[in-house]
């Protein structure tokens, strides 16, 4: 009955979220890179995403309204960053 793989969502010249119909688990390719989830690691996987470009969107938020900012006002651990931003 599911002999067909079905295309969750692509991205063209990036990548793609499928199902290929035979062996039950979900892959994601990006460009050369492949990997194959259990479904319920798949949904792990979007959720650690999601958190993460909430996180990444809040720290640019950060980056760009306060950029002298002392070291220690926030919980974000800065001892790695250069100063020079990515914008
Ligand atoms: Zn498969």
């Amino acid at each position: 009955m599911s002999n067909h793989g079905v295309c969750l969502a692509a991205m063209e010249g990036f990548g793609q979220v499928y199902d290929c119909g035979s062996c039950g688990n979900i892959h994601v390719r990006v460009g050369p890179v492949s990997i194959t989830l259990e479904p319920t690691a798949y949904m792990q996987l979007v959720a650690m995403i999601s958190t993460s470009a909430a996180n990444f969107e809040l720290w640019l938020q950060r980056k760009a309204g306060a950029p002298d900012r002392a070291p220690g006002e926030s919980n974000y651990d800065e001892s790695n960053y250069n100063g020079k931003g990515i914008l």
